[in-house]
């Protein structure tokens, strides 16, 4: 592995997803649902394959799939994006993020993330030559995981290029106020930088919340590339398809490095997300407000079985405390590999998405659970947590 990877040579969710295999123990740990997206989208990407959609798609995507999406982002949020020079079909969110990376930020730059952040962010801002500078986002009073525009402002020094936002955030939960975006816009305007904005979770926001794209503030529309994907809105993290929207100069520089990635992806997927951005946003919504249920589910259950949680406003994560369980100097990595052993339930230790991922690091008394699951998974989850030695 070369230098500049070496740092990242395997994914905890790979590695606890296999955990959890080996061990026949319940993942609670990589998230992904298990029940299946909307019937209609599922029948009309096997309607695709068997009418032979089967080769190569455009390269920025099917027409059809990047009118959706334009459309999309105009009903829910006003943002007005040309379906032909400003929307890319991307091979996942992941890949979007690095495209974004790889043909915006120059070797030598400085991209600012919210820490704690997305493990991927750290690799592909290392692909690309440049330097992540996390700003950290730390629990207020009422234990949600708040952003200090004075740390952010901060942060920003004359190699700062791009500041890589992600709201709703994965793991904390934390759904961006519109103060908080305000503050990051104004940032973003006064020191001339890039936004490049993750916003899977745009649809699992929780009581009040609402996710706000910050591409939509005034000012930020020419500088912001918001990125979004199939996956979380409609229970397909397999398929694989996810988009950027943004400004054609940036879409372009996006673009220029997309093709070379992967150059397409997902052909018969995307008429079938197409028809779902369509026709299929109120079955979104439901499932987002069972959701809700479940992560009121999973936090009871986890305060039961005597963890401090964090009570999530977005994202289907909930982040747990795990001081009055664990032994003395146990971190959560040591606490989530002794748990398929204890228990027989695996999460995710919170330390790895932080710079500092050692076990005096500042995400070292957590860990992540995700509560996309069917309601008697979550039970039987933490009641065998509640029960643990
Ligand atoms: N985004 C999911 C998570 O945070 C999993 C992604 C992955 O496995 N790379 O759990």
């Amino acid at each position: 592995t070369v230098s500049r990877l070496q740092p990242f040579t395997s994914t905890i969710f790979a590695e606890m997803s296999a955990l959890a295999a080996s061990t026949g123990s319940i993942n609670l740990g990589q998230g992904f649902p298990d029940t299946d997206g909307p019937p209609a989208m599922l029948a009309a990407a096997q309607q695709a394959i068997a009418d032979g959609v089967n080769q190569y798609p455009p390269g920025p995507g099917i027409a059809e799939l990047r009118q959706a999406i334009a459309g999309q982002r105009a009903a829910e949020y006003r943002q007005p994006f040309d379906p032909d020079s400003e929307v890319l079909v991307t091979v996942g969110a992941t890949e979007a993020i690095a495209a974004a990376m790889l043909g915006l930020v120059e070797s030598g730059d400085e991209v600012i993330a919210l820490e704690p952040f997305y493990d991927s962010y750290a690799a592909v801002i290392a692909m690309a030559g440049a330097r992540l500078v996390p700003v950290r986002l730390r629990p207020d009073s009422s234990g949600r995981f708040a952003l200090d525009p004075d740390e952010l402002a901060a942060a920003v020094t004359d190699r700062t290029t791009v500041i890589l936002l992600n709201t709703p955030h994965n793991p904390t939960g934390t759904v961006l106020t519109a103060q908080e975006l305000e503050a990051v816009a104004a940032l973003a305007i006064s020191r001339d930088l890039l936004v490049v904005t993750d916003e899977v979770y745009e649809y699992l926001t929780f009581d009040a919340a609402a996710h706000l794209p910050i591409g939509t503030l005034p000012g930020m529309a020419e500088r912001t590339v918001s990125i979004s994907s199939a996956g979380k809105s409609f229970n397909v993290t397999g398929w694989k398809i996810g988009w950027a929207c943004g400004p054609a100069p940036l879409i372009g520089a996006v673009r220029a490095a997309k093709q070379f990635l992967t150059f397409v992806g997902g052909a018969p997927f995307q008429p079938a997300v197409a028809l779902a951005l369509r026709d299929e946003l109120d079955w979104v919504r439901g499932m987002a407000k069972g959701l809700q249920s479940k992560r009121d589910r999973l936090c009871s259950g986890l305060r039961d079985a005597g963890f401090e949680v964090t009570v999530p406003q977005g994202t289907y994560f909930a982040v747990a405390g795990i001081d009055r369980l664990a032994a003395p100097g146990e971190d959560g990595a040591a606490f989530c590999r002794s748990m398929p052993e204890r228990c027989g339930v695996v999460a995710v230790p919170q330390q790895v998405f932080y710079a500092d991922a050692g076990p005096d690091g500042p995400g070292a008394r957590y860990i992540r659970f995700a509560f996309c699951k069917r309601d008697q998974v979550i039970d039987e989850a933490t009641d065998r947590l509640a029960s643990a030695d």
